[in-house]
Order: structure tokens, then sequence, then C-alpha cells
């Protein structure tokens, strides 16, 4: 399966690799598979249907990350018959949805919330309050803080460097 990595996806496994609180690499390497096996779940994958000639079913095989990857599997097996890609609704985004996920992008960052935007009641034109009725959420954050401060950084950064250049 082909993915291309996202950047807090990326953020996810270095967090892990930079941890020092692991007893061993076994115990590292166990976290990384646990956290991408987690991530997987969170897309939306192609399966591909496969048909015989003579009509009969074939096998569904996959998963995969995209169309063209299901496209170029089938091209390169040439089983005959006939191929259908299709995709496949993440459990993962359901489960989120329903559970909440923390720590994810399109969901509450409030540690201690994780919950999805459509459980924060309106607040005018943003989001407030928490329905779920175990969380103390009061205002739903819709950014990572951790990446704010971090594109704040690069900004002064990058006027300062303007100022240097004059
Ligand atoms: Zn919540
Ligand atoms: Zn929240």
């Amino acid at each position: 399966m082909r993915i291309t990595p996202r950047a807090y996806e990326v953020k996810k496994v270095v967090d892990i690799l930079e941890d020092p609180t692991f007893d061993s690499p076994e115990q590292m390497a166990k976290a990384v598979i646990k956290e991408v096996g987690d991530m997987l779940q969170m897309r939306d994958l192609y399966v591909l249907v496969h048909t015989w000639a003579d009509g009969s079913k074939g096998l569904n095989m996959g998963p995969f990350g995209a169309v063209a990857e299901a496209e170029t599997f089938a091209k390169k097996m040439s089983f005959g018959g006939t191929g259908r890609v299709v995709p496949i609704t993440s459990s993962g985004v359901i489960l989120a949805n329903h559970d909440g996920k923390t720590s994810w992008p399109g969901y509450c960052w409030n540690p201690e919330c994780g919950h999805s935007p459509t459980n924060h009641a309106m607040d005018g034109s943003s989001r407030g309050k928490c329905h779920i009725s175990v969380c103390n959420c009061s205002k739903f954050m819709k950014d990572d803080p951790s990446a704010k401060k971090t594109k704040k950084a690069t900004a002064r950064a990058g006027a300062a460097k303007g100022v240097n250049e004059l």
C-alpha cells in the first residue's frame, strides 16, 4: 500500500522517536507500528473488485492508498475479466466521529476533549462548549497549539530576515 505521509502523521511518529521514556528499541518499534496502523485506519482506502470473464466473482484485493495504485496493480497482474476500483470508507474516521480522537486534525485539540466539532455547541460563528457529558472542554480548539507556535516562530524569523535584507 503506497501512501504519502502527512505532516501531522510525521509529527506523531517523531514524538514517539524522541520520547525518552521507552525502555527498549523494541518497545519504541511497537509504539510506532501501532501508531501507523491507527493512522492507516484513518484514511479512505481502495479495493480492487474483480470479476472473471465468465461473470463469476473474483477476489476483492487491497487495500490500496490510491486509485492509480490499484489500477497499476491490475495492469501488472493482468488477471483477465474486469476490475473495478471501489473506495472503502475509513472505519477509523467513523469511530473518531463517535468517540472523539485526541491530537488529530478535524477534532478538538484540547487534550482532554478530542471530540468532533459537531459535538461542540455553536457560540456565535465559532464552536464553544463540548456537549459530551463527561467532557469539561469549554471551547472547541480548531488548531494544534504546538503547530501554531512553530508557524509564528517561522513568520517572525521571516520578518527578521526581511529587515536584514534592507
Ligand atoms: Zn469534548
Ligand atoms: Zn473540545
